[in-house]
């Protein structure tokens, strides 16, 4: 099946009772046994849901992999993998990373022994260096956030499998419409499912995917056993958006493509961040390993302070002002005061992730309206 099937088909069937098309919200706690023991395959809500089941398999699907696990937001998924080690492992991250995932690795895993370092990933052999006897799993985030760097998902899950360690990729920016880290070597892909996956803005969501069993039912043991699992209506809406990935992504890169061009050619920016760009330095990889650019952008102004960037942010009237991604609609973003807050100031500025810096989420709308009444209106 092709991608474009799976989202609509995939693990989707119409409700056997009713004949419903639409997977039904089983908005249930429980479930009637016959006898003590006997059931259709559900006993309670935290264990299995129905819509969580369709939603599961869909995005196995989407995934190429095996077995999907749904939680109730990206961070409470991301918490299940990290909880696959043990106290003195080590998770060797990329150093520019969502906030949140730096967050929790720092301040919550590391109280339980579970360290973790930020390196560079561009360069497979120095990571080979990097890797300590202590390294346990690899986290990787491509297109990273908010920089827009590019990693070679293949090259470096080869370096891990040589050492035995496993390879997570949050593919939250890039989604599965462009990009399937499974195929290319990785053990786990997981997602903030609030981005592009539900793509409306309108649900908090995350999902773990595998392909080994093994790997599966640790992780339903850890979503059953830890219980921050979603509510049926979240998962519908979840299910809702994915039947509309590959048209909402297809559209955004798009558009993402032309506002990059068109920030370039302006004279008070700096800097554009786009994997799209042919002179962006992770652009061949990026067109080896995605499907198209993502619809992610991220520049700089010439005048490098807080105060530029402020008179922008406040002066877009179709970009709204706001933390998050992937919806339908254009976003804009002050990564320094925003989704990287909780990293130091020296931490981000040595990864270019300046007082300046603009993150763009680009929306499906009519790409002449964003730059023409909006971008440049406020630039100028
Ligand atoms: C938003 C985001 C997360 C966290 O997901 P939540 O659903 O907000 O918990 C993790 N990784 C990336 C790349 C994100 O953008």
């Amino acid at each position: 099946m092709k991608f474009g099937t799976k989202v609509i088909h995939a693990g989707i069937e119409p409700d056997p009772s009713t004949g419903a098309v639409m997977t039904p919200i089983f908005q249930t706690s429980t479930y009637a046994q016959e006898a003590p023991g006997k059931h259709k395959g559900y006993e309670y809500a935290r264990t299995q849901n129905p819509t969580r089941s369709a939603l599961e398999a869909n995005l196995a699907a989407l995934e190429n992999g095996n077995a999907a696990v749904c939680f109730s937001s990206g961070l409470a998924a991301m918490d299940a993998i990290i909880r696959l080690l043990n106290p003195g492992d080590e998770v060797l991250s990329t150093n520019d990373l969502y906030g949140g995932s730096y967050r929790q690795l720092v301040r919550v895993h590391q109280r339980y022994g579970i360290e973790s370092r930020f390196v560079s990933m561009d360069d497979p052999e120095k990571l080979a260096q990097a890797i300590s006897e202590r390294t346990r799993m690899l986290w990787i985030e491509t297109p990273t956030n908010p920089m827009l760097n590019i990693i070679d998902i293949e090259a470096v899950c080869r370096v891990a499998r040589e050492k035995g360690i496993l390879t997570c990729v949050d593919n939250t920016f890039a989604s599965p419409y462009l990009q399937n880290p499974l195929d290319l070597g990785a053990d786990l892909v997981t997602h903030s499912a609030t981005k592009y996956l539900g793509g409306h803005s309108d649900v908090v969501h995350g999902a773990v995917i595998v392909r080994d069993e093994q790997l599966a039912s640790q992780l339903r043991f850890l979503q059953n056993a830890v219980g921050a699992v979603p509510g049926p209506q979240d998962c519908f809406l979840i299910l809702r958006g994915i039947k509309t990935l590959h048209l909402r992504v297809e559209r955004a890169c798009e558009n993402a493509v032309r506002v990059a061009a068109f920030l370039q050619s302006h004279p008070k920016v700096k800097k554009v961040y786009y994997p799209g760009l042919p002179e962006h330095p992770g652009h061949a990889i990026a067109q080896k390993q995605m499907r198209h650019f993502g619809a992610m952008v991220s520049f700089d102004l010439q005048e490098d302070t807080f105060e530029q960037a402020s008179k922008v942010l406040s002066a877009t009237q179709l970009f709204t002002l706001a933390e998050s991604l992937g919806g339908v609609e254009s976003l804009i973003g002050h990564p320094a005061t925003m989704t990287h807050a909780s990293i130091p100031r020296e931490e981000r500025i040595k990864v270019g992730l300046t007082d300046s810096l603009i993150r763009l989420s680009l929306g499906v709308e009519d790409v002449e309206d964003l730059i023409d009444d909006d971008l440049r209106a406020a630039l100028d």
